[in-house]
């Protein structure tokens, strides 16, 4: 089935096939010879079934079924899907490889409602030919992959800063999509994570159906999974490769490119970062998380990272958070995105972000219907959601929830938010009467023992409970409060405002101190987690205790 060998050799070809002597008789070029009608693949609609044309394209991705040889093909215009059989489960056009610029000439057939093609014939192109047909896929993906350059939908000064590093990777997003690379979407599974993850989610699948004309491309070039942890776990880095190599070696996938959002600024991601980079994957990071110390403009994960958007690296806070950060993001890759504008003051009460920009999101959303009240009770949903969701993608239900289906949205929330509330009442009445109060001259310290103050798997988890009992005595006392949740081998702590705490300068401390109690953890300022080995907890508390007294 070569075909230079059988352009060669006339004699094995089928002498019925007129055409085909006539090109071996004059040397005829096969791409010149294959110019009858041609179409792009874009162009291909259900009146073509049954026609032949001619087409030029990239081999994007070979399958062999147990069938037909299943060629991903792209022209510029679209990917599809173009089979050719020789016999069940052998490979045909066994000389054509991934990467190839073929001519091929090809009849348009039906599949599951979607346009195929079934190549008939195929040559590769070589030289001059092969060389400017890629010049010219090139040229269109570049173009394609210019993000929408408009205003925020708010004034800010942080956000004009921030603008530059989010249009690179608006830039590098849709050029993932149009040049058919997979994209893998990692964040946090939190209200905020999952708002931002949303919002480009949304912008994201609609330009991969466009490209690849077929609606299961959505499922084949773009995955979004909620991380547990506030970074890139190395348990998550090994999941997506996983999935990555054996889709490089079944299909000929190209690598992905890896969006963290709400995850990834910190130390702590930084080794599954490191290791996406030995398979090639390209990151980019749009965070809020604490990045650590600043130096010119770069923080650790920067060497590692292709492009990373965080308030900090400008000489912000964390106020701007992932979810606000990632719809900006999405309206620069696709610029219909207007119905979800709510989404930046969804994102922003679930992290409690606050300030005047802040103020100018939920004045949008307001408009658009959502009052604050109804965002509160809609980001506990998305929260109590994502607690049983764990790590599954889930993309109708997120989507649903998120606000794909409004109609569908307000049914969830109004199902869910009375059963919420009334297990976090039940969970404040317990920890209400157990949490230890320490009352000092200046500040209130908060201790709740997390193993008795949740049931294992339930929700809340100690994280949010931590949070509500910290909530509910800080409107009690006068005085700043430090709430503790202290489990075996970590404390989960949350300060009240106007107390001069960094949590992630504790750990970083703590790491120094004890360096036989194994520290990590860290987080947002007032907000996070310190891990050690349990064998050392007496020390670490002890330590900890006297860092959070001063
Ligand atoms: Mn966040």
């Amino acid at each position: 089935m070569n075909s230079k060998f059988r352009y060669k050799n006339p004699k094995k070809f089928n002498r019925k096939d007129s055409a085909t002597k006539k090109m071996a008789r004059n040397r005829i070029d096969p791409d010149v010879f294959f110019s009858n009608e041609s179409k792009s693949f874009q162009e291909l609609s259900k009146k073509d079934v049954n026609k032949s044309y001619s087409f030029r394209a990239r081999i994007e991705e070979i399958k062999q079924t147990s069938g037909p040889t299943v060629f991903t093909l792209y022209d510029a215009s679209s990917t599809i899907k173009a089979t050719a059989f020789v016999s069940a489960g052998k490979r045909a056009f066994p000389e054509l490889q991934i990467g190839d610029i073929i001519s091929t000439n090809a009849s348009v057939s039906e599949r599951d409602s979607s346009i195929e093609i079934e190549m008939k014939k195929a040559f590769r192109l070589e030289g001059e030919k092969k060389n400017s047909y890629l010049k010219r896929l090139e040229t269109v993906v570049d173009a394609k992959s210019k993000p929408v350059d408009r205003p925020f939908l708010i004034k800010s000064d942080t956000l004009d800063k921030l603008r530059p590093e989010m249009m690179r990777i608006a830039a590098a997003v849709r050029k993932a999509i149009f040049e058919n690379r997979p994209i893998i979407l990692r964040h946090h599974a939190d209200c905020d994570g999952y708002s931002g993850a949303f919002a480009l989610e949304q912008a994201i699948l609609p330009l991969i159906k466009e490209q690849h004309g077929d609606e299961s491309a959505q499922w084949h070039y773009f995955t979004r999974s909620p991380s547990k942890a506030p970074f890139y776990e190395y348990t998550d880095v090994v999941r997506d490769l996983s999935f990555t190599i054996e889709n490089m070696a079944r299909f000929g996938q190209k690598a992905p490119l890896v969006l963290l959002v709400d995850n990834g600024s910190t130390e702590e991601d930084l080794l599954s970062i490191r290791k996406l980079r030995i398979y090639d994957v390209e990151v980019c990071v749009v965070d809020h998380h604490y990045p650590g110390e600043v130096k010119n403009g770069k923080v650790l994960v920067d060497d590692y990272v292709k492009h990373h958007v965080n308030p900090y690296k400008i000489g912000s806070d964390m106020n701007l958070c992932a979810g606000i950060l990632a719809t900006e993001l999405a309206r620069m890759i696709n610029d219909d995105m207007e119905k979800l504008s709510y989404i930046p003051a969804l994102a922003a009460t679930g992290d409690r972000s606050k300030g005047e920009e802040i103020d100018k999101y939920f004045q949008i959303s307001e408009k658009m219907g959502f009052t604050r009240e109804y965002l509160k009770d809609l980001a506990e949903c998305i929260d109590f959601e994502a607690h049983y969701i764990r790590f599954m993608e889930s993309r109708g239900l997120v989507a649903d929830i998120l606000g794909k289906d409004l109609d569908r949205q307000k049914k969830i929330v109004s199902l869910l938010i009375d059963d919420i509330k009334a297990k976090k009442a039940q969970v404040l009445e317990v920890t209400k009467h157990y949490a230890q109060l320490e009352e000092l001259s200046d500040r209130i310290i908060l201790k709740l023992d997390a193993d008795k103050v949740t049931s294992r798997g339930d929700y809340p988890a100690i994280g949010k409970t931590v949070g509500m009992t910290h909530d509910h005595f800080k409107e009690q006392k006068a005085k700043p409060v430090i709430s503790l949740g202290l489990g075996p081998d970590f404390v989960t702590i949350r300060v009240s405002d106007g107390l001069d705490i960094n949590i992630n300068s504790i750990v970083k401390e703590l790491k120094h101190e004890l360096p036989n109690a194994a520290i990590d953890g860290g987080g947002h300022e007032h907000a996070g987690t310190v891990k050690f080995m349990e064998a050392a907890k007496d020390e670490v508390l002890q330590n900890l205790f006297a860092k959070l007294k001063k």
